[in-house]
């Protein structure tokens, strides 16, 4: 007699304990970067050994895993993506996946410093769309927050994207005491030039110098001021993301909010994120995570890797815990952001 077929999951869609599947995934390539922005990164930051880093040719497979389990886009993430050396050569790959329908979309955030020289890259290789983190328009408040003089090398990379014709997407962390008062400015600059641009809330993670709650801005407050000015509309529009999009009075560009500190909407989250190690993070706010480089390496078992993801989908909770309670933030993770791959 037959023995019949276990079904295994791993043919299926990756779906979590909530039902929700799981179709984006952020990746980081690299722990290393040229800004070592406060929030972020210590100024002495001790970056990995090379050898912990998985291989480009391991960054793919693994995508490649993930496509099979029914993730449609990849956004590539660090540290500073375009930093890590042969980066076009998985970027390329991934484009011929979206060529081919595999893929919806392959994207990354990047800091824009090498944006000019890779620019075109980019687009030939199948970028859209890249996500570009400025935090201030001016000189020495960059140089401050990021600790390097590199705003032109920035302002000249997103205009190179913009030539390319890439659809650009601004990041900003809002701060108190930082770029609180130029916020406004900054949608200014951006929605005129048909940038989306979206605000941040500092999250509590890693140690970093100073304390955290210093320059934590809610953006309830930052939202009612920018109303009054620009007359936001809230829409439906949505990227999959976290973030709650307003149109910017008659402007071709949208305000996001990503506010996980005053408002969570984990509900309809759809990703998870692999760090340049191979770990997968189920949740930004939650520090359990699965080892994906041994499932990658291991000999003998060709299930290990969807063996893996399975259990770590079992893993992922329904939403994180950063908050602030009595003035303080909770829910602190011990990673940097750097590490996970914002
Ligand atoms: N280097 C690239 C960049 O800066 O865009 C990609 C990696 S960076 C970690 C991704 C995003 O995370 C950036 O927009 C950055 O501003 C944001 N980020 C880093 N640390 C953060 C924190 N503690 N809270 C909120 N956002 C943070
Ligand atoms: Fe580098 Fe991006 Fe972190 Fe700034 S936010 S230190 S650019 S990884």
């Amino acid at each position: 007699m037959d023995v019949p077929v276990k079904p295994t999951l791993h043919d299926g869609a990756l779906t979590d304990q909530f039902g929700r599947k799981i179709t984006y995934l952020r990746l980081s390539v690299t722990d290393r970067c040229d800004l070592r922005c406060h929030y972020c990164m210590a100024e002495d930051m001790v970056f990995l050994p090379k050898s912990n880093v998985l291989t480009l040719e391991e960054l793919l497979e693994l995508s490649e895993a993930f496509m099979k389990r029914g993730v449609r886009r990849i956004r590539l993430t660090g540290g500073e993506p375009l930093v890590r050396k042969n980066i076009l050569w998985l970027i390329e790959a991934l484009g011929r996946h979206v060529t081919s329908g595999e893929l919806d979309e392959v994207t990354l955030t990047t800091n824009g410093t090498q944006l000019p020289k890779m620019a075109n890259d980019l687009y030939r290789a199948g970028v859209r769309r890249i996500n570009v983190s400025l935090d201030t328009l001016d000189n020495d408040q960059f140089k401050t927050i990021s600790r390097r003089d590199r705003l032109d090398a920035v302002l000249n990379g997103i205009e190179a994207a913009k030539a390319a014709g890439l659809q650009v997407k601004i990041n900003t962390v809002a701060m108190k005491g930082f770029n609180e008062e130029e916020i406004p400015d900054l949608v200014d600059w951006a929605t005129s030039q048909d940038f989306d641009i979206t605000l941040i809330e500092t999250m509590p993670m890693g140690d970093v110098e100073g304390n955290r709650e210093d320059s934590y801005l809610p953006l309830t407050a930052v939202k009612a001021a920018l109303d009054s000015q620009f007359s936001l509309q809230s829409t439906d529009y949505r990227t999959g993301g976290p973030a709650r999009y307003y149109s910017v009075g008659d402007r071709n560009a949208r305000l996001g909010l990503i506010t996980p500190l005053t408002n969570n909407f984990c509900e309809g989250c759809n990703r998870v994120r692999v760090t340049c190690t191979g770990r997968i993070y189920m949740c930004l706010g939650q520090d359990d995570h699965i080892d994906l480089r041994a499932a990658l390496r291991a000999e003998g078992n060709p299930n290990a890797l969807d063996e893996a993801l399975d259990t770590a989908m079992g893993l992922k909770p329904r939403g994180h815990d950063f908050a602030v309670s009595d003035g303080k933030m909770v829910g602190k993770v011990h990673r940097h952001m750097s590490h996970t791959g914002g």
